[in-house]
């Protein structure tokens, strides 16, 4: 039997939620959404939740309301998903990518500060992101954006529950950003929300998601150039009861980590993730372990492939994407370190749901996998010596 590589956990009070929104005539921009938002800043402690239609969208807003623009540039990491760095091209201005820490994954914070120094005064804000539900070291960071003026948005897409020294992401810069599709930690299908410690911001978010209108507009007076970011009854009704159940899906996720975490400790041909000093609870997004450098990973997919178990590269680098190659020129050697970890990491099947005994599959037949590669190579090399 095929195991997914995620699955959402939606029970009886998720569907009869959504359900309930069928039988009132508000569809959009109605009490569900106040809900969730509420909840949600109940959650992470923050005054000003935003709703948006998805994290993409949040970011987007975020960079608008950091006045990033047209020929501006903003520093963040290119060991991210694709969303994080064009979500700065929107708005005409450019990515410049920064290396990353080689154990925690998140961006280095001196060479943050040496390419805020080197590119000021065109820098306008800093998009740390906190990948795979670590933070990245954001008192560091905060301090550089200090010294340079620059804005803070968190990409805290994959990490919603994650502290940092204590600290809920998210609520460390100016705004954070958290996402809802289906393969997060909690989803509404398609959404993000928006958090926000500044009152301008928050009005701010809630105009241009709903076509520039002011909150306070008639209808049809758009005082800017808005869009349609808005997050659906629907959608709403789902997250308001899956923020509800988050600390159970958190911990869900964490024990099923720990039983990776068991069987694979000391599997030879692999490293597993190390948790930072500064995070004080890791919000499990996926469960990445990271293979030898030279081993062939693709190789290492495919044969996992053949036993049912999916598996995939996490991340290819943001700026080796062909659009990204094509548009500015990176080539491989870049930023090396981001590099060795996207030809390494490997991202195993991960949902709060998955039983023990599929944990026990995927790492027997990786453990499998991975000796008889290893054993091939050594087959090869005696031949060539
Ligand atoms: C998922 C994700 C996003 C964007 O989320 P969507 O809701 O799919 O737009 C942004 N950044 C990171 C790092 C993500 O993992």
């Amino acid at each position: 039997m095929r195991i997914p590589m995620c699955e959402p956990d939606i029970t009886t009070a998720e569907r009869e939620a959504v359900l309930g929104v069928l039988h009132t005539p508000t569809l959009a921009l109605g009490p569900r959404l106040e809900l969730f938002e509420r909840r949600v800043g109940e959650y992470i402690g923050v005054p000003y939740p935003v709703g948006v239609s998805s994290g993409t969208a949040g970011l987007h807003l975020c960079m608008i309301a950091a006045g990033v623009g047209d020929g501006d540039l903003v520093l963040t990491t290119p060991f991210s998903f694709v969303a994080s760095a064009n979500c700065v091209l929107y708005t005409g201005a450019r990515p410049v990518f920064v290396d990353i820490d080689p154990d925690t994954l998140t961006i280095d914070p001196e060479a943050l500060e040496r390419a805020a120094l080197a590119l000021r005064p065109r820098v306008k804000a800093v998009l740390p992101v906190h990948v795979f539900g670590q933070p990245a070291d954001m008192d560091p960071i905060l301090e550089v954006a200090r010294r340079h003026n620059l804005a803070v948005v968190e990409d805290a897409c994959e990490a919603i529950g994650a502290t940092y020294e204590h600290r809920a992401v998210g609520t460390l810069g100016d705004a954070g950003v958290f996402a809802f599709y289906p393969n997060k930690q909690m989803t509404t299908g398609e959404g993000g929300m928006i958090v926000t410690s500044k009152p301008k911001w928050d009005a701010l978010f809630r105009s241009l998601r709903n076509q520039g209108r002011d909150v306070f507009d008639g209808w049809l007076a758009h005082s800017r150039l808005g869009y349609n970011y808005r997050l659906d009854e629907l959608s709403a009704a789902l997250g308001a009861v899956q923020v509800d159940r988050l600390d159970e899906l958190l911990s869900k996720r964490e024990r099923v980590a720990s039983w990776y975490r068991a069987r694979l400790k000391d599997t030879e041909g692999i490293r597993l993730l190390v948790q930072a000093p500064w995070t004080t609870r890791m919000s499990w997004f996926v469960y990445v372990v990271r293979l030898q450098p030279g081993s062939d990973r693709d190789q290492v997919i495919r044969e996992l492939e053949r036993c049912g178990i999916p598996a995939r590269p996490y991340f290819p680098p943001i700026h080796l994407q062909p659009f990204y190659r094509e548009k500015f020129g990176f080539r491989r050697g870049d930023f090396p370190v981001a590099e060795a970890a996207g030809d390494a990491c490997l991202a195993l099947p991960f949902f709060g749901t998955m039983h023990e005994e599929q944990v026990d599959t995927v790492c027997g037949a990786l453990r499998e996998v991975l000796h008889r590669l290893s054993s091939r190579t050594a087959v090869r090399r005696q031949a060539v010596g």
